[in-house]
């Protein structure tokens, strides 16, 4: 094995295809396969504004992701859709000064505001998570790799070690930036929408949906440092009054679930390498709430180092 990456939600597997599709052979493995991951839990919206550190590299990183997830789209089996929708906020007045550069940029006319004082309608890729990991184990095992499932208490095992442990990372590298940023969402029945929606701001609770087919996907909140990963009913219906408050057909849509994830919070994503007992560790972590929008940035940028 020229590679063992840990990990395997949405960087790890993103990773080891990169590296395996270029000729490596690769191994990953996963305290908790790709369904169980944090990873699984995400909306997931690729485009937007980049405000993670480090900051240079997040911009290339998010806009490889958005080329990437941009092509995928083109095959419907990737869970991958290109999709319209709307950014609004409570904050300001008028639409901030990089909105205009976002992809299918225009402005809400009066009636498409929902109650917020900035709105504006942008495209933008939308991945549909569990079908997109299932995507990403197919095509690594077309390329020889299957995900065995197994805690590490270490970092070595191959020549090159890639760690994209998320969360795990806390312990694994010993990390103590790492913490959890907690977040809810309600999944229900699709009663016929296309167009997400998501309100920005950096709030710990938002309106946001994604629509994936026969389901949406609706939240937000973001609790920081917070550990439970059990669902909070009075946060369930919290997501679906604010919900309801933009889109009235999802008062009436069939609640299907109830899902947590913990993202990886870090100050900054940790993209790095160190020498640890004499194996090359890359390290690729703390991707908070932007883990799937940077993740086809970071596997080609460590693809770079090890190709
Ligand atoms: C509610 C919510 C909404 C989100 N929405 C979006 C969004 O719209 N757009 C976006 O880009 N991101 C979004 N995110 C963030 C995104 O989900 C994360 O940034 C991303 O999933 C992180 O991926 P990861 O592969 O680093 O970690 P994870 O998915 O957590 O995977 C970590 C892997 O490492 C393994 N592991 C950990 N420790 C060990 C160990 N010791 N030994 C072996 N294996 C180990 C785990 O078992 C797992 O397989 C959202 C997150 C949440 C919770």
């Amino acid at each position: 094995m020229d590679v063992l990456v840990i990990g395997a939600g949405v960087v790890g597997l993103t990773t080891a295809v990169c590296l395996a599709e270029g000729g490596l052979e690769v191994g990953v493995v996963a305290a908790e396969p790709p369904r169980r991951t944090t990873s699984m839990v995400a909306g997931a919206m690729i485009g937007g504004p980049v405000f993670t550190e480090p900051m240079d590299s997040a911009v290339w990183w998010q806009r490889t992701s958005l080329a990437e997830f941009t092509a995928l789209a083109a095959d419907p089996d990737t869970g991958v859709r290109v999709a319209r929708g709307r950014l609004v906020s409570r904050i300001g007045e008028q639409p901030p000064p990089w909105a205009a550069d976002l992809p299918g940029y225009r402005p809400c006319e009066p009636d498409e505001h929902a109650g917020f004082p900035v709105a504006f309608w942008i495209s933008s890729p939308l991945v549909d998570m569990p079908r997109y990991l299932g995507y990403l184990e197919l095509r690594l095992l077309a390329a020889g790799t299957r995900v065995e499932v197994r805690e590490v208490t270490s970092l070595g095992g191959a020549p090159v070690v890639v760690n994209c442990s998320g969360l795990g990372a806390r312990e694994l590298a010993g990390d103590p930036e790492v913490r959890p940023v907690r977040g809810q969402h309600v999944i229900v029945s699709n009663p016929g929408i296309e167009d997400f929606f998501f309100e920005g701001g950096f709030e710990s609770e938002w309106t946001s949906f994604m629509p994936h087919e026969e389901r949406v996907v609706l939240g937000g909140n973001a609790s920081d440092g917070d550990w439970n990963d059990q669902p909070d009913p009075r946060q369930t219906q919290e997501i679906l009054d604010r919900c309801a408050a933009v889109e009235p057909r999802l008062a009436e849509a069939r609640v299907l679930g109830v899902e947590v994830g913990l993202r990886p919070g870090r100050p900054s994503i940790r993209l790095e390498e160190e020498q640890v007992h004499g194996t090359r560790v890359i390290h690729c972590y703390g991707h908070g709430g932007v883990g799937v929008s940077m993740s086809w940035g970071c596997a080609r940028d460590i693809a770079a180092r090890l190709l």
